[in-house]
């Protein structure tokens, strides 16, 4: 059953939303060589705790961290570990937490250093793909609206879109119904209305659309090695746009001033 939600609880989201952007937007200076990914997952955990949250991920279905972070050919679900980033890493960081009872849910794929022309272009192409969805989250659309959208803009750029994991609903529960693929058919699937939250997540492969799960029984890879981007959103359908609840302000201005 899908949980429409009132504008009080959307607030509530948005709050909560807010706060996995200020995180990854406090994460941000540790993108650089020498950093290990357990150091910025701590970092990332005090940070939520600090500002009367929990994080989200954290025991979820037993996953033993605040952060997934999945590096190059990492689609998503990496675990923290004593790895140091090296110049040229490509970092999806997935964050989510709770606070007053409702969770946010977000990602953003970081460079590392000085990347190749041809890894920009994957996460410019992947960002694009996520607003282009989002453009479609409105009320009357449908849920292949949105997939088609992002399907399209992938595939148009010779990338492929993995099947495998997909966006969801967002509320009191990590994962609510609906589904939300990030391939379909336009006119196709549940009906949009205001009060749907939803996280919208492509996940875009450079090379094949295939991956492998590795033995730790959490990271996904590409089936071919070659990198991967992952850009989330939590949104609440509208009824002319869509009202984008989480945010990358936070971390586009630390971006800015790297730069
Ligand atoms: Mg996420
Ligand atoms: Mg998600």
């Amino acid at each position: 059953m899908i949980f429409y939600k009132t504008q009080e609880e959307i607030e509530l989201l948005r709050e909560s939303n807010q706060l996995v952007g200020k995180t990854l937007g406090a994460i941000t200076h540790l993108m650089i060589p020498g950093t290990n990914t357990l150091q910025i997952d701590k970092f990332a955990e005090q940070f939520i705790r600090d500002h009367d949250a929990e994080p989200g991920f954290l025991g979820y279905s037993g996953f033993p961290n605040t952060l997934c972070i999945s590096i190059n050919d990492m689609v998503v679900h990496g675990i923290p570990s004593s790895y140091e980033l090296q110049d040229g890493d490509v970092v999806s960081v997935d964050c989510g937490v709770r606070k007053n009872g409702y969770y946010g849910d977000s990602a953003y794929t970081f460079t590392v250093g000085e990347v190749d022309d041809d890894v920009e272009n994957l996460l410019k192409v992947t960002k694009e793909a996520l607003y282009l969805g989002i453009d479609q989250a409105i009320e009357g659309n449908r849920i292949g609206d949105i997939g088609y959208a992002i399907q399209q803009h992938a595939e148009n750029n010779t990338y492929s879109v993995v099947r495998e994991l997909v966006g969801h609903g967002v509320g009191e529960n990590l994962h609510e119904k609906p589904e939300v693929p990030n391939y379909g058919r336009r006119g196709r699937g549940t009906k949009l209305r205001q009060g749907l939250v939803i996280a919208i997540e492509p996940m875009i492969n450079m090379g094949v659309k295939e991956i492998r799960e590795c033995g730790d029984g959490w990271t996904i890879k590409t089936a071919d090695g070659k990198p991967s981007a992952h850009f989330e959103h939590t949104i609440a359908v509208g009824k002319g746009a869509a009202d984008i609840l989480s945010s990358f302000d936070y971390i586009e201005n630390e971006l800015k001033k790297r730069d």
